[in-house]
């Protein structure tokens, strides 16, 4: 019944069996490892013949809930569920490349993608490209012999910018590459892996999907539609022969998941599994809430700029409006044109949390350049739009008249 549910159907029900005594809510198997019978019935469930559970660090009944719930709302396929969203990038990539092999990523990432791919996977004989993900034609022509995978976020944090998913894909499926798509900022709810075209969708959990700042997780949702019996890829052979079109995924678990450790607790999947519930009424709030604030911002005479994919005048308007269905996230920036005013909008906000984190139900400020984006050089911030002036705002859901004076009574103290 779950799979013919819609969207905001499956937030509540979907991969949930029945509990024990009729519990509605999803149980929470403290447990780090499940005991059987016979050592036969141990061996069945290491050798793969019959289901089952061993270790929490492989799987526990907690997450898996998680996994099939998730796996739905992006259209269906495979996941994984992490201790983090570093962790679910962290294992997606090192699922797919090898030393000596090439990524093609976005130079408009988080800071903490942009970190791995930069300085961590460079002592490990990777070599990341990065690539303005408006420029199309720039990742095509970046692509050569020993490029494995492009990767991509639906839309940049904290650039705003918004990148055509669909047709990266094309570039990367005429050269038999998968793209791997973070789509944290804009959730299964604004779009879905499959109505993007990507191969492997990520997600902080963290952010919009828990909603309350409660925990930290992600997530790897494997479609099962990229081709991996291909010569790029001879270290999935042994895997295509058994899974097929989830090599990506049994490569993952039986390996690089397995391995690294990087596990979901089951009571921050618990968490995520509430929290989930109520996703496409706080992301409809979220939206216009951030529209609110920006129309706000944007008439203002202390407000140098503003960056909001949901403004009409916005380059972004158009190709955001036609991917995610008009809506245009919580997400917003701006600028009073120098740092010492941004900070004293920052001091002046009482209601809004001057903190590190996005997507969670209070509305949440920051200014990158002194801190998320500090380590990065004059040109790293130029190339993620960071001035020296920008504000982020993540949209919670409050009453948008009580943000609006809030942001109005901080800007007066400039
Ligand atoms: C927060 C975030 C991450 C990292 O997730 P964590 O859960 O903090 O590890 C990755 N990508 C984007 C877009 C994010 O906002």
């Amino acid at each position: 019944m779950q799979t013919t549910l819609r969207f905001d159907s499956l937030l509540v029900h979907g991969g949930l069996e029945p509990g024990p005594a009729g519990a509605t809510s999803v149980p929470i198997v403290q447990s780090s490892s499940f005991a059987y019978e016979t050592a036969e019935a141990l061996e069945d469930v290491f050798r793969g013949r019959a289901v089952g559970q061993v270790y929490t660090r492989l799987g526990n009944p907690t997450t898996e809930a998680l996994e099939r719930r998730l796996a739905l709302l992006e259209g269906g396929g495979a996941a994984i569920a992490t201790a983090s969203g570093m962790a679910a990038i962290t294992t997606t990539v090192m699922t797919i490349i090898r030393a000596g092999d090439e990524i093609l990523a976005s130079s408009s990432l988080f800071g903490g993608t942009f970190s791995l791919f930069r300085d961590t996977l460079s002592n490990f004989g990777v070599t990341v490209r990065f690539i303005d993900p408006l420029d199309l034609e720039g990742f095509r022509s970046a692509i050569n012999e020993q490029t494995r995978l492009l990767f991509v976020e639906t839309v940049g944090n904290p650039k705003l910018d918004v990148p055509d998913i669909p047709l990266l894909a094309e570039i990367a499926h005429q050269a038999g590459l998968p793209l791997i798509v973070d789509a944290t900022v804009t959730t299964p709810c604004l779009a879905t892996g499959a109505s993007l075209g990507a191969d492997i969708v990520v997600h902080s959990t963290s952010k919009y999907i828990n909603g309350a700042g409660t925990s930290i997780g992600g997530v790897i949702i494997d479609r099962g539609v990229f081709d991996w019996n291909s010569q790029k890829f001879p270290h999935f052979e042994q895997f295509y022969k058994k899974y097929r079109a989830f090599a990506f995924t049994a490569r993952a678990r039986k390996l690089v998941h397995k391995d690294v450790g990087a596990c979901a607790a089951p009571f921050n999947s618990f968490l995520l599994t509430e929290g989930i519930q109520t996703l496409a009424l706080r992301m409809e709030r979220h939206c216009s809430n951030a529209l609110a604030l920006a129309r706000i911002l944007k008439r203002h005479p202390k407000v140098a700029w503003v960056n909001y994919p949901g403004l009409e005048d916005s380059p972004q308007h158009t190709i955001a409006g036609k991917l995610y269905g008009g809506r245009y996230g919580g997400l917003l920036t701006f600028g009073t044109g120098e740092k010492a005013s941004a900070f004293k909008v920052i001091n002046g906000l009482r209601l809004a949390k001057n903190l590190a984190n996005i997507g969670d139900a209070k509305t949440l400020v920051i200014h990158p350049a002194s801190t998320i984006c500090a380590d990065y050089n004059a040109e790293e911030k130029a190339l993620m739009g960071v001035t020296e002036d920008l504000i982020r705002v993540s949209l919670g859901i409050e009453d948008c008249r009580d943000i609006i004076e809030d942001f109005e009574k901080a800007l007066d103290s400039v």
